[in-house]
């Protein structure tokens, strides 16, 4: 691949970035390359991303106390950046989505942010395996008025995805987010891609992993599979894309 376009400046100042990052890489801090801060998690001490909420947040105030109960939770770590569900919701609202498909609840932050984005006759699909968790998000659905939107199938997702996909609703979805176990990425990929309509959206979550997908450990099962899925999407003729650092990574990938 030829980076040509690409000016002098940018060029000899990505060489010192990389000069700066591999020699603080071995001769500082030896752990894993964490470049990615959470707003509800570090990054909410950084004045930058401070900035960015103050100056972009718009959280409806039933997501509001849905985030404050998730930070209650021992696995808070996994609910999504507030900031980029925002970006969901409003992409998912960009292309008129009126089905969607949410792979991975938790306590159902970002499922509650795309049942309010889609119209009254909208519904989406939301796959996860674990009642406890998603049982803390259902009273907010219903507060916030969307819970009959809200489609939850407590089931191993494959096997929902498969259901979807025996009674016919293939090409039927707009918009899909993938946030389940990273394992099984490719899987939840193929079979959203059989389901989405032509121009519909992907988006694929923690594509950068905390940064270790620079050097995935072979015995990591989780960045090895996000790595391998990362690399087959590049090359990918059936989808356009575009990889985004916003949270922890999320891929966009459009159905062409
Ligand atoms: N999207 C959520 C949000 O916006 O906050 C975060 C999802 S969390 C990272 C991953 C979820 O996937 C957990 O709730 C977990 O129970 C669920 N999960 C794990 N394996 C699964 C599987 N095989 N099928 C469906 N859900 C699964
Ligand atoms: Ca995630």
């Amino acid at each position: 691949m030829s980076f040509r376009a690409v000016s002098k400046e940018a060029l000899v100042g990505s060489f010192t970035l990389g000069v700066v990052f591999v020699a603080g890489y071995f001769f500082g801090k030896k752990k894993s390359p964490r470049m990615i801060s959470k707003s509800h998690l570090g990054g909410k001490t950084d004045p930058l991303m401070q900035y960015v909420l103050n100056h972009s947040m718009r959280e409806h105030p039933v997501l509001t106390k849905l985030r404050l109960k998730t930070m209650e939770d021992p696995m808070n770590i996994m609910m999504v950046a507030c900031e980029q569900s925002q970006l969901m919701a409003n992409l998912a609202k960009l292309i008129q989505t009126k089905k969607a498909l949410e792979i991975g609840v938790y306590t159902g932050y970002n499922t509650l942010n795309i049942a309010l984005a889609l119209p009254d006759d909208g519904v989406l699909v939301a796959c996860d395996i674990s009642e406890t968790y998603t049982n803390i998000g259902k009273p907010f659905w219903k507060e916030a008025e969307v819970d009959k939107k809200i489609d939850l199938r407590i089931q191993p997702a494959l096997k929902t995805l498969d259901e979807l996909l025996t009674a016919g609703q293939a090409e039927t979805f707009d918009f899909v987010f993938i946030d389940a176990d990273k394992v099984n990425y490719d899987n939840y990929f193929e079979r959203s891609l059989q389901l989405l309509r032509k121009g519909g959206i992907i988006a694929i979550d923690n594509v950068l992993w905390s940064g270790k997908v620079i050097n995935p450990s072979p015995d990591d099962a989780d960045t090895v599979a996000i790595d391998k899925l990362n690399k087959k999407l590049h090359k990918d003729t059936r989808i356009s894309l575009s990889m985004l650092t916003v949270g922890d990574g999320v891929t966009l990938a459009i159905k062409l």
